[in-house]
């Protein structure tokens, strides 16, 4: 039984009743509001400690020497700075990184610092679990435990900023395909996207961020009414229904064809195209009649394609193909029209590539001791 979109959990708003406020979970203006309910301060004030805590990366308001005193001694109570505890990194044969972070206490999720030539992406996790249960995906196999709060995905991307560090890079690209259906949390996604992307913080370009969907419709519906800065990409991974339907529970609800004319009706920011992904599957969703259909399905759409191989899961019963046939349908979409890249997979040895994230039992134990 799928959790109805609309029905879910909206952690992350505070009433000012309550006490001290999680910094994390406060866009800008929301922030600007709290503070001039809490202390009668103007916009350009709560706008210099947004500046401090996200571009400089203060929150000791001592030093935030801007800030008049009277306002800083005010502020010092009223809010808590929560950080992700790193409770194991793992590093790839091939550079990319795999972090086990309890974003609150007795709440773990995975993060990925995936390297590539020419750039670093973070993929983060928007949920603990996920209800959505794709057969090829292991997050699936956990069922969904919760929903991360605005804050907590926050926390993801400023402890792998820190720990960053100590290898002298960072990201350049950032994508919601770590745990989760980011679009089944939809509020909260979308303010840490408000919150990554303002000028007067991290400042990440929101053509840099980008949200993937398993295709739950109203929410995409939702997302492009809300005009968040921020890509799109959607999970098609077949191109019949009987095959999606098998493959991605989720079908059964908004089938192919609802799917596609919702894409092709939403409002796109700048014209952006929707990054369209496809999980190969040997023997399942590999088929040359799968691969003509393809651009056809597409074609009213401004989109690029996105092959994705199958990463191995044991015990889900599917196989990756043969890299000559990603080859081969790589080239052909490209020749016939389609922008087309392969996600060749990284961090495969530390389970760390798409649909292979996963907390166990044992691991969520830990973080509770
Ligand atoms: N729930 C979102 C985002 C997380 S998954 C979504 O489904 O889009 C990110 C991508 O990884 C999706 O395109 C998903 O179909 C793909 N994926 C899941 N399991 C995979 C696996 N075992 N191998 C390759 N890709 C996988």
């Amino acid at each position: 039984m799928l959790v109805d979109p609309a029905l879910s959990e909206s952690a992350g708003t505070l009433s000012p009743a309550e006490g001290r406020a999680v910094f994390y979970d406060l866009s800008r203006d929301e922030l600007a509001t709290f503070l001039a309910e809490r202390t009668g301060s103007t916009t350009y004030r709560s706008t210099q400690i947004f500046e401090w805590v996200y571009g400089k990366g203060v929150t000791d308001f001592a030093q935030m020497s801007n800030v008049a005193r009277s306002m800083r001694e005010q502020c010092r109570g009223l809010f808590e700075f929560p950080e992700a505890k790193i409770l194991s990194r793992q590093i790839s044969r091939d550079g990319t990184r795999k972090y086990l972070f309890e974003v609150s206490p007795g709440r773990v999720v995975e993060s990925v610092m995936i390297k590539q030539p020419a750039r670093m992406t973070l993929c983060v996790s928007s949920q603990i679990g996920c209800a959505m249960k794709c057969a090829f995906c292991r997050t699936g196999t956990m069922g969904l435990k919760g929903n991360l709060r605005t804050s907590e995905i926050i926390a993801q991307v400023l402890g792998v900023i820190k720990d960053a560090q100590n290898f002298g890079d960072k990201f350049s690209n950032m994508v919601f395909m770590g745990m989760g259906e980011p679009l089944h949390n939809l509020e909260n996604v979308a303010r840490a996207v408000r919150i990554l992307t303002d000028h007067f913080g991290l400042s990440i370009p929101g053509r840099k961020i980008t949200v993937s969907t398993v295709g739950l419709v109203p929410a995409i519906q939702k997302f492009g009414a809300m005009g968040l800065d921020a890509n799109l990409a959607v999970s098609l991974n077949a191109t019949t229904d009987q095959v999606r339907s098998k493959i991605m529970p989720i079908n059964k609800r908004f089938p192919i064809d609802v799917l596609l004319q919702t894409l092709e009706e939403l409002p796109r920011r700048s014209r952006r195209k929707i990054t369209i992904e496809y999980v190969m599957l040997a023997g399942v969703n590999d088929s040359d009649d799968d691969l003509r259909r393809l651009p056809k399905l597409l074609r009213k759409i401004p989109s690029k394609l996105n092959l994705i191989p199958y990463n191995t899961n044991a015990d889900l019963g599917f196989d990756a193909p043969e890299r000559a046939e990603v080859m081969r349908w790589h080239k052909w979409l490209n020749d016939n029209g389609m922008d087309t890249t392969v996600r060749w997979s990284k961090g495969q040895d530390i389970q760390a590539a798409c649909g292979q994230l996963a907390v166990e039992k044992e691991t969520a134990a830990v973080a509770l001791a």
